[in-house]
């Protein structure tokens, strides 16, 4: 099973692609997560998102195009896999419909997390992160055992700086101007399927298991 999350930054993609992930055993592929794994081990592709990724901008096409196109011709991803983050754009979205052609697959199901933007800043001050394994947590919704623990390795959970309250209306922006297209795009494909992501994360994921099957 091939999944796509769509949705603003801070809808809860990235919550129920790992829920997706556990129950339908397929690898969850989140950009983001790549980005901040590489900026936390300096990598060269690490120093140049992280200029864009601060300003609350997209990192250009072809520093993520490539990237997604090896990860998904690995073996864990052969029987599916769920994209977290990645397409943003419609270039993104045609050059992984060109990949797909040449391995003659397609995406199964494109998933749109539907908040309205007026949640998203309470959503995103409140989401504490960690960086070494990529958990999210949340202060009010999805707390930690411990406080500024990662319950899974322990890591001191941070507020990423691309959540703080003016790049959030940036990314909004961003997302309205350049990610919002992708709707009508797998629409067209006859994939999309909407779910309303204001309910409770376990609501939200029983609706999206509701569709998967
Ligand atoms: P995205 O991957 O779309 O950027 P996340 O999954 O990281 O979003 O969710 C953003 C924040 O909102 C996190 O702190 C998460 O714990 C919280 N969250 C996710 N889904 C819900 C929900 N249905 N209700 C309340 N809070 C949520
Ligand atoms: P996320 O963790 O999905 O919220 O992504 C955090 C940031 O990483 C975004 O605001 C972008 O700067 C960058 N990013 C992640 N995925 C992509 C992508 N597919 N295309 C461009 N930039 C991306």
């Amino acid at each position: 099973m091939r999944i796509i999350m769509l949705g603003a930054p801070g809808a809860g993609k990235g919550t129920q692609a790992k829920k997706i992930a556990e129950k339908y055993n397929i690898p969850h592929i989140s950009t983001g997560d790549i980005f901040r794994a590489n900026i936390k081990n300096g990598t060269e592709l690490g120093v140049k998102a992280k200029s864009y990724m601060d300003q609350g901008l997209l990192v250009p096409d072809e520093l993520v195009v490539d990237l997604v196109a090896d990860r998904i011709q690995q073996d864990d991803a052969k029987a599916g896999y769920v994209l977290d983050g990645f397409p943003r754009t419609i270039p993104q979205a045609e050059s992984l419909d060109a990949a797909l052609a040449k391995m003659g697959q397609k995406i199964d199901y494109a998933v749109d997390v539907e908040v309205p933007d007026e949640n998203i800043v309470n959503r995103m001050s409140g989401r504490r992160a960690c960086v070494k394994c990529g958990a999210t947590y949340h202060l009010q919704y999805a707390k930690p055992k411990a406080e500024g623990v990662c319950d899974v390795c322990g890591e001191q959970l941070i507020l990423r700086d691309d959540d703080k309250p003016e790049t959030v209306q940036k990314r909004l922006g961003v997302y309205h101007q350049q990610t919002q297209p992708l709707i009508d795009y797998y629409e067209n494909q006859n994939v999309l399927k909407e779910v309303d992501g204001t309910k409770d994360m376990e609501e939200v994921f029983a609706d999206i298991v509701s569709i998967l099957g």
